[in-house]
């Protein structure tokens, strides 16, 4: 089976993103890049994470002309190619419907960095306006509120989050999770306090060197 790997990647993020309670049913999509960024292996439209197999994934190559798999890709195809032809950083993209980010964004929030995890997106997680899913508006939409970001509220819909591998984008959409979950947490009984732009720039430039080199 062509791109085995990243086929295989891409059904484990997907049960992982239902474990970790990022997503229900077939909410939310997954795609990861090839070495070469040729071809993507992404997640195909309205099958259940806990269902789906290798084999269903759909390959595509960068201007969406489909390359292999049975069914049809994600209906969100088209935010996916748009990230990764606008970013040659980019090679994995996890986009979720998250309890706490999808609350903030259907409210018309951004999320601001009460925590700074937020850092793990950016300064902050800025909000894509709302469009139908699916459609060439939201993937444009998303990609110019994604610029200098890793990831994006959208409007009335969910979470978009991209990385350098798949291990990196979904951490981007698990911290934003966290971050959004504590954000309306503290807003529930109080007023958070907001971290400054200062603040965030060096929480930013830790990042760099965080973990194990
Ligand atoms: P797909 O099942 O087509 O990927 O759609 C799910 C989704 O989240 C649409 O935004
Ligand atoms: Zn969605």
């Amino acid at each position: 089976m062509r791109m085995l790997r990243e086929r295989k990647l891409v059904t484990e993020f997907g049960r992982k993103m239902v474990a970790g309670g990022l997503t229900t049913g077939s909410g939310g999509n997954i795609s990861l890049l090839n070495q070469a960024r040729t071809l993507a292996a992404i997640t195909p439209s309205g099958v259940d994470y806990l269902e789906m197999t290798p084999g269903q994934v759909v390959l595509v190559d960068l201007e969406g002309k489909q390359a292999d798999g049975p069914g049809r890709p994600s209906s969100e195809l088209g935010f996916h190619l748009s990230l990764y032809r606008e970013r040659p950083e980019a090679m994995a993209v996890v986009h979720t419907h998250s309890p706490y980010a999808t609350t903030l964004a259907c409210l018309g929030w951004e999320l601001p960095p009460a925590h700074y995890l937020v850092g793990f997106a950016g300064p902050k997680v800025p909000l894509a306006p709302y469009h139908t899913y699916g459609t060439p508006e939201l993937a444009a939409a998303v990609v110019k509120t994604m610029r200098g970001y890793n990831a994006a509220l959208l409007a009335n819909h969910g979470l978009v989050a991209v990385g350098p591998s798949l291990t990196r984008a979904f951490a981007v959409a698990e911290e934003v999770e966290f971050a959004a979950r504590v954000y309306y947490q503290a807003k529930a009984v109080g007023d958070p306090k907001i971290l400054s732009r200062q603040q965030m720039a060096k929480v930013l430039a830790k990042f760099e060197t965080y973990g194990q080199q």
